[in-house]
């Protein structure tokens, strides 16, 4: 039976702060709605102590989002922690993410020692409201490792039950935050009582790379955003890292909880809310994916749920049936045509509409 490896989604948290991406609270709940039913098994929806109306967001998620853990980010300061408590008590499955900032891990001598104090002081502070408490010690890759292993096994031995290794300067190469991983499970004498997870930037754009390379090491938690959007070059891409998962499972020989035909319409709803659009050729969910190049080992859920929510944009309401049938003439297009216009996809929807009726092949020839 392979592993499971969970999902946190942190669009709306690191997602959300990168700037041209700010999101309202209403929007910010549509969005955990939608990834709710893309099936993530955990939504960062923010940071409750940054500003009143992050607070106001994270704890409206938590009170109206069923599914996924909620969680908010919080300082390793008890002020932060209660704060976040306050914001995500009413979620179903609520969890308490907690930090300690670069300059603590980068510190020495009676520093670094009153850090990794203060990191357990805090995490037993968490556990105290939840049994659910994640940590992470910022800049974690460029940190000294054995000092990540001594914070982990401090913080581990005080409850948490997730620790995370942010590479929050995308610095980390697959090989290396490989290592990192395996060096951890090695290091960290208590680490089978917690889950391993990553969280990779994109400044060398390996950030999915090196989140596979971490699951490959035995990481059971990643951490991503749609259409990887965060800060400066932003997150692993869920999408991406999703699809790599589930088309070479032969190779990753992991499970995931994604609803694959979601991916499409919540990349599209991400882009709708912040206005700002994917690239034409972005893996998986760019417009291209409707070449007539597409499907090459992508399942046919992804490009079904893509159709459907192409034909949204238009207008175009099918149901299950029509759209299936409305699929059938898509790909019969597509062998046939390079770059499918909008006019095809109407032709498609139509065609789709008559052959429910049962009049009409997919494509538009009537039955004999
Ligand atoms: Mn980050």
């Amino acid at each position: 039976m392979p592993d499971y490896v969970t999902i946190l989604d942190t669009t709306l948290r690191d997602g959300e702060e990168a700037p041209g991406f700010g999101l309202t609270t209403p929007q910010k709940v549509e969005m955990a709605q939608q990834l709710a039913l893309l099936g993530v098994d955990a939504i960062e929806a923010g940071f409750p102590a940054v500003s009143p109306d992050n607070f106001e967001a994270v704890q409206r998620i938590a009170r109206e989002v069923r599914g996924p853990v909620i969680t908010g980010l919080a300082r390793a300061v008890a002020a932060d922690i209660d704060q976040c408590w306050e914001a995500v008590r009413d979620a179903q499955r609520p969890r308490i993410h907690t930090f300690l900032p670069p300059a603590d891990m980068h510190s020495d001598g009676l520093k670094r020692e009153q850090a990794k104090a203060r990191a357990a002081a805090m995490v037993a502070h968490a556990r105290h409201y939840t049994p659910d408490v994640e940590f992470s010690p910022m800049d974690a890759t460029r940190s000294d490792w054995s000092y990540v292993a001594e914070v982990f096994e401090s913080v581990i031995d005080v409850g948490a039950t997730t620790v995370n290794i942010p590479d929050t300067l995308g610095f980390a190469q697959p090989d290396e935050l490989a290592l990192m991983v395996t060096y951890l499970r090695e290091h960290v004498s208590n680490i089978n009582r917690a889950t391993i997870s990553v969280h990779c930037h994109n400044d060398l754009g390996v950030a999915v790379a090196n989140s596979l390379a971490a699951i490959g090491a035995g990481a059971r938690q990643v951490e991503c955003c749609i259409n990887g959007i965060g800060e400066r070059a932003g997150n692993a891409a869920l999408e991406e890292l999703v699809m790599a998962l589930t088309v070479r499972r032969d190779h990753h020989h992991v499970e995931h909880g994604i609803q694959l035909e979601q991916l499409v319409p919540t990349s599209s709803l991400l882009q709708q809310l912040t206005g700002v659009l994917v690239q034409p050729n972005k893996a998986v969910v760019g417009v291209n994916a409707f070449g007539n190049e597409s499907g090459t080992g992508i399942p046919q859920d992804v490009l079904k749920g893509a159709l459907r929510a192409r034909l949204e944009q238009l207008g175009l309401l099918l149901t299950q049936d029509e759209l299936n049938h409305a699929f059938t003439g898509f790909k019969r297009l597509s062998e046939n045509k390079s770059e499918l216009t909008d006019a095809d996809l109407v032709q498609i929807a139509n065609n789709g509409r008559r052959a429910a009726d049962g009049v009409f092949d997919a494509i538009g020839h009537v039955y004999r």
